[in-house]
């Protein structure tokens, strides 16, 4: 819980992830596994197994939702441009963070133009679009001229705070669990698999993904002995949905159409085997580094897997259990036999 919390208070924005890489390259460093940075700036950790002629392949991304400086505005504040999939309701009255190309921050709320009540009679029903959205820089600034002279320019990252609470009954409540618990999880999958002086049956890679919020994170850099492919991403919770914040949740289906059944059935026996609490579910507006794969013509195996996360997207949360049963499915796949023999 305590590095997710750590993870996500690394600004991270699809686009400008090179910091947050940089911090699991060194936290792992020691671990003894072959690391190799892709010219994406990703992540590939590599464990040789018992079989070396087919791979298995894991990933999580590090990569989350943000914008860029689309315009600075006459008045002194920022339009800004959606990186990833959101509404602007759920990042309304943020605080954020103005990365420039100097490595200059600034800090910022991200607001409504018409945002005073005592001055805007249509606040409350003002469409929340990119032409009413703007950033209040908390700098001294009433123009473009002055903004500019901060060294903020068009381009420019904005990272939202993420704002992360860990409570005493065991949630974690934070921007970008999607998709740092998973990341997480894996990184101290690693770790044990480490300790414990674990020898995989096949040889496994773990991806950590940089660029998943804008489609094409983990589908390339996939090792040609790759047989099995699963994405660690969150499972989606709400109306009808079977998900829940305290199990793990395998994905049958996705926007992109269902995922490997024998791999599903897989998952499910393993987590029957060891008494760890699961969902199946269906994602509907959903896509993963495993599919993107798919679609970037692979010839894998794919599934994916994750914690169950609320409000995905937006003000998210979970619960410990929900970790505890993605970590457990985990650590029992990675030491199965293959789907297909
Ligand atoms: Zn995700």
């Amino acid at each position: 819980m305590a590095l997710i919390k750590e993870l996500t208070e690394i600004p991270s924005p699809s686009g400008d992830t090179e910091k947050i890489i940089k911090f699991i390259e060194n936290l792992i460093r020691d671990w003894g596994y072959e690391i190799k940075r892709t010219r994406k700036g990703g992540l590939l950790i590599s464990a040789r197994g018992s079989d070396d002629t087919r791979h298995r392949f894991l990933t999580g991304h590090v990569d989350t939702l943000g914008a860029m400086v689309k315009e600075v505005k006459s008045n002194g504040r920022l339009k800004l441009s959606r990186i990833g999939g959101f509404n602007w309701n759920s990042a309304e009255g943020e605080y954020c963070e103005i990365h420039t190309s100097t490595g200059k921050v600034y800090t910022g709320t991200i607001l409504m133009h018409q945002t005073s009540v005592h001055v805007y009679k249509n606040a409350g029903e003002a469409k929340r679009d990119d032409d009413n959205i703007e950033v209040r820089i908390d700098e001294k600034v009433e123009n473009e001229k002055e903004v500019r002279e901060l060294g903020i320019e068009v381009g420019d990252f904005v990272s939202f705070d993420p704002r992360p609470v860990i409570t005493e009954s065991g949630f974690i409540k934070s921007r970008h669990l999607d998709d740092k618990a998973s990341v997480a999880i894996l990184l101290r999958l690693l770790k044990q698999i480490k300790d414990e002086h674990i020898t995989l049956p096949y040889t496994t890679h773990v991806l950590i993904s940089n660029n998943e919020e804008i489609g094409y994170g983990g589908n390339s850099n996939i090792p040609e002995e790759t047989v099995e492919y699963i994405a660690v991403d969150m499972g989606a919770l709400g109306d009808g949905q079977s998900s829940d914040e305290y199990t793990v949740s395998i994905c049958a289906k996705d926007s992109s159409g269902p995922y490997h059944y024998g791999l599903r059935r897989h998952l499910i026996d393993l987590a029957k085997e060891n008494g760890i609490a699961y969902k199946v579910d269906i994602y509907p507006y959903y896509g993963s580094d495993a599919s993107a794969a798919i679609s970037a013509g692979h010839d894998i195996i794919h599934g994916l897997l994750g914690p169950g996360i609320e409000s995905s997207h937006a003000f998210e949360r979970t619960h410990e259990t929900s970790i505890l049963n993605t970590e457990k499915l985990l650590y029992a796949y990675v030491q199965s036999k293959m789907v297909t023999l």
